[in-house]
């Protein structure tokens, strides 16, 4: 069985991996040229992301995983702010369950570590025809086909593999976007950190509709593993930085915000928060324009099949199937959780106890089992951002947060948000 993945991303690498650990052949076409091409961004992954990362590793591999990000003391509590970094109410975090705080480059190159001739970089995925036999052919833009049993779309939001699948886009925009930056943490810039964000992230929601997620980020001060104990896989450390992500209804972006250069970005970004707290401002100013982008929010519609088509040689996972917007900052860890999943089902292939249909048939019931509660959830913090777009939005929101936190576990879903 030959098992070709589109994309490696969070989701297409972690399947490959775990392929690759049960002795399945695998290749992974990814269109960026290199595997540090992607989104500068922090990423957390909750505790079953980090079980089944663990699973899927060598110990020493996963070890560097642990090395390369902020330890637990990063993320003791969330807090939610009003726009002048004022709490609104806090969700203390269960210190007991392992979770990662990890850059997006530090993580993509972990999880690509060791794959070898089996990710092929610079190959744009552009089509597939299937043969009288069941195989698939399989084409790129450079021209190449290549044969492969089973195809899988882990190309992310805006998927060409299920969009072919599906016959539409399996994603629509939802109405509202981010800019995504980092803020080196300088000498003289860290005075200038919310005393809030000492012990963990903060969601800060201010009038006009603008959410600001923000958190230190600095794995080199104390993570969880020593990363000079790493003597197999080199664990990676990124510089301190103040992680933070706008999050606006789209009519608060000028019409072609992706026109935008990173100053331009940053510019805009200021502009949406005035009135908000100096040295939040000027800590947005100071970012580095290199490690700023613009992002459209997507999601996946939860109230119809999310894979529309008859279990066969070809499939697709993680965003690619479920868009949903970072507030929930779930949608790395389930595209992980898919490609556990997945794997798990390939094995029986493997062992002949299963066909590939058979497996991708399970598979895709599984994942409608849990993937659209995590769009739903990703969703509601955006429900906020709307409703602050009211000018009585933060004075009402100041009243309303604590009691609703109480009453509906608002702050446990917020708590995995993470705008950046
Ligand atoms: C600002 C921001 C913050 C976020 N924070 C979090 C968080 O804290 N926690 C969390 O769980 N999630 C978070 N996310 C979401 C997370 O990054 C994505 O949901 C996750 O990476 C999805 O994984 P994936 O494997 O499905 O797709 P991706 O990781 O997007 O990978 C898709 C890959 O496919 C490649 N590709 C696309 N088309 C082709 C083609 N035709 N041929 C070849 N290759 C192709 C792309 O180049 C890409 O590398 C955040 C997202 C953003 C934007």
């Amino acid at each position: 069985m030959r098992v070709m993945i589109i994309g490696a991303g969070m989701g297409g690498l972690t399947l490959a991996q775990a392929l690759r650990g049960a002795g399945i052949d695998v290749v992974v076409h990814e269109r960026d040229q290199a595997v540090e091409s992607t989104g500068g961004y922090r990423l957390h992954l909750d505790e079953r992301a980090c079980r089944i990362l663990r699973r899927h590793l060598a110990p020493g591999h996963y070890q560097a995983l642990l090395a390369s990000s902020a330890g637990l003391k990063a993320f003791a509590r969330f807090a939610v702010a009003d726009h002048r970094m004022r709490l609104l109410f806090q969700e203390p975090r269960d210190g007991a369950s392992e979770t990662l705080m990890i850059g997006r480059i530090p993580l993509r190159r972990l999880l690509a570590h060791g794959l070898g001739e089996a990710l092929r970089l610079g190959s744009e995925f552009t089509g597939y025809r299937t043969n009288p036999d069941g195989t698939l052919t399989v084409s790129f833009a450079d021209g190449c086909t290549e044969e492969a049993d089973l195809l899988v779309g882990a190309d992310g939001v805006g998927s060409r593999v299920a969009a072919a699948l599906a016959g539409r886009p399996t994603s629509v925009p939802v109405g509202a976007s981010g800019i995504a930056a980092r803020t080196p943490l300088t000498a003289d810039l860290r005075p200038l950190v919310p005393e809030l964000l000492a012990v963990g992230p903060a969601l800060a929601f201010g009038p006009g509709g603008a959410g600001l997620f923000l958190s230190v980020h600095d794995p080199g001060s104390g993570s969880m593993v020593d990363p000079a104990a790493c003597a197999e896989v080199a664990p990676i450390i990124e510089e301190p930085a103040l992680i933070w992500g706008l999050l606006a209804p789209d009519r608060a972006f000028p019409d072609r915000p992706r026109d935008l250069d990173g100053a331009g970005l940053i510019r805009l970004t200021d502009r949406l928060l005035r009135g908000w707290s100096t040295p939040v401002r000027a800590l947005v100013r100071a970012a580095d324009p290199a490690a700023t982008a613009y992002f459209r929010f997507h999601a996946a519609a939860t109230d119809t099949d999310l894979t529309p088509w008859p279990a066969g040689a070809v499939t697709a996972l993680g965003d690619a199937v479920h868009a949903m917007p970072p507030t929930g900052g779930m949608a790395a860890a389930t595209a992980i959780r898919d490609a556990d999943v997945l794997a798990e089902e390939l094995i029986q292939v493997r062992d002949g106890t299963s066909t590939i249909p058979l497996a991708v048939h399970r598979f895709q019931i599984r994942m409608a089992g849990y993937a659209p509660a995590a769009v739903r959830v990703s969703m509601r913090p955006l429900g906020w951002v709307n409703r602050m777009a009211s000018p009585l939005g933060t004075q009402a929101a100041r009243l309303a947060l604590p009691a609703l936190a109480s009453a509906t576990r608002l702050g446990r879903t917020l708590a995995g948000a993470r705008g950046a």
